[in-house]
């Protein structure tokens, strides 16, 4: 890919992918950059009318692609693959454009995209025979729900749709995307590459202008809501999936706590713990988001992370050797910005703290400390470069302390001793624990979150059986009709 990138995109147009079609909005959307903070593209845009006919196209498609066998919904999923992979430098281009993530960055997410179809394509949904006697033979089978709503954020805005895409065509499911306001165009285009291989109606995809969410997950067609969000719109979609008792998978916020042992080399965790915190701009639902030191260590992890948060290289995520690019928009900077003002009379900032003079919504990454648990930075889910270190003395105490939080999507703890680390993990309360990483995912792992962080599962066998009915056949053997 050339060093020079642009965020030039008139040679492409962004539609609306409905039944097999590329359409043109009933309205349209402006998309910023967020490095410069201006408007760089508009993009089609659909009405609530464009919203039913991309549901009535997907329940019209579901009694054929649902009859479809899965090796042939499988060798769709490959070609898609393939088709992604020949894109992927435009995709990621896109991606950098809208999201702002540094370009190396956004082609390890479209790099993931293609990964995530061929991944799905190693699933059966085998039927699963509980009993096989004189008396009986009952056997589970899998059968697909009907139309999903994919409702999804804008921090990865390819993945995470993959990841609903592919659970729902393997378990023989139609589906209506809806990408994040801020960051349509990457999908849109997947969709115009998709729309010359998915069967019309399969996959549709819609935008909006943050006003079509909640009339899709309230829609009578729509059997399940597969949304990923905040914690916030995510009990929204929860009430609104209930009248018609849809089922639904919820990926929520979170607010991942780090323990650190007090075995490690500070230097080494440091630059581990800096990755966790900062990758995507802090702007993961499990980025590291609250940091606990044992006492020994505190200063030198604070004094190696301040280096760290110093030495990062800030800026357009189109320019070569950007470690960390924009925050992704301009409500997410100004929520940054205040809990940073706000931040300096309950902790010591230690790096960061202000912006670079560049036009876009950046932020120095930021390291505070000193910072009671009570502070905002700490309870809340601050989503971005900003990151609480606190020291801890027993780890009864740091225990109480992580879990001390209405979030429980993932922990980590780091320890040259795996056996400690692992005696702690087991006391957190989260859907993941990692030990001696932080936020390793991926299709092959399911992935939950628990209290208020997530309902149900996603990825892996786990997740898949989420996208479908249980369906017991149970034969009576010993009965004569
Ligand atoms: P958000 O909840 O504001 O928006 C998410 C999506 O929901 C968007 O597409 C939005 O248009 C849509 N939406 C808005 N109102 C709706 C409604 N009433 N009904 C249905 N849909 C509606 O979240 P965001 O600000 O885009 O993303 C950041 C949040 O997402 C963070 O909290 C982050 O932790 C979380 N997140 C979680 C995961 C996970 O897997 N757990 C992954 C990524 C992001």
């Amino acid at each position: 890919m050339s060093a020079q990138l642009t965020n030039d995109v008139s040679s492409l147009s962004f539609d609306l992918l409905i039944n097999g079609q590329l359409v043109a909005g009933s309205r349209t959307l402006d998309v910023i950059d967020p490095a410069t903070a201006k408007v760089f593209t508009t993009c089609a845009c659909a009405s609530e009318d464009q919203l039913e006919q991309a549901i009535t196209a997907a329940k019209a498609a579901f009694p054929a692609w649902s009859a479809t066998p899965l090796d042939k919904r499988k060798e769709i999923m490959l070609q898609m693959a393939e088709a992604i992979d020949a894109e992927a430098e435009t995709l990621a281009r896109l991606l950098t454009c809208e999201q702002g993530k540094p370009i190396a960055e956004a082609l390890g997410e479209v790099g993931g995209v293609s990964y995530f179809l061929r991944h799905y394509t190693n699933y059966d949904l085998p039927i699963e025979v509980i009993e096989d006697s004189e008396l009986r033979h009952i056997a589970i089978h899998r059968a697909p729900l009907g139309v999903v709503a994919a409702i999804v954020p804008w921090n990865f805005p390819l993945l995470t749709a993959i990841s609903k895409i592919c659970s729902a065509m393997i378990t023989g499911n139609t589906m209506v995307l809806k990408p994040a306001p801020t960051t349509p165009i990457a999908t849109l285009h997947m969709g115009r590459i998709f729309s010359q291989i998915i069967p019309p109606g399969v996959i549709n995809i819609v935008t909006d202008q943050n006003d079509l969410g909640g009339i899709l997950s309230s829609h009578p067609d729509i059997n399940k809501v597969a949304f990923t969000g905040s914690t916030a719109t995510g009990s929204k979609v929860m009430a609104s999936a209930s009248a018609s008792l849809k089922r639904v998978t919820l990926e929520l916020g979170g607010n991942d706590t780090g323990i650190v042992l007090d075995d490690c080399d500070p230097a080494v965790v440091s630059e581990k713990l800096f990755a966790a915190a900062f990758g995507n701009n802090g702007q993961i639902c499990i980025a590291l988001k609250r940091l606990y030191v044992h006492e020994s260590q505190y200063d030198a992890v604070c004094h190696y992370l301040a280096e760290l948060a110093n030495g990062a290289v800030v800026g357009s995520g189109l320019v070569a050797g950007t470690q960390l690019g924009p925050v992704q928009n301009r409500m997410q900077y100004d929520k940054l910005k205040k809990l940073i003002e706000r931040t300096r009379s309950e902790g010591t900032i230690i790096a960061g703290g202000d912006s670079p003079d560049l036009p876009g919504y950046f932020i120095n990454p930021t390291i505070v400390r000193d910072i009671a648990d009570d502070a905002a930075l700490v309870t809340e889910e601050q989503f971005g470069p900003v990151l609480p270190v606190m020291s801890y003395s027993s780890l009864d105490e740091v225990v109480a302390r992580a879990n001390d939080t209405s979030f429980g999507l993932g922990n980590s703890v780091w320890s040259s001793d795996a056996g400690r680390a692992a005696a702690v993990a087991m006391q957190l309360e989260s859907g993941s624990v990692w030990i001696n990483k932080h936020g390793d995912i991926g299709p092959d792992t399911p992935f939950a979150g628990a209290k208020m962080s997530g309902v149900g599962v996603e990825m892996a066998e786990h997740g898949l059986l989420e996208f479908t009915q249980m369906k017991v056949i149970n034969l009576g053997k010993d009965i004569a009709v």
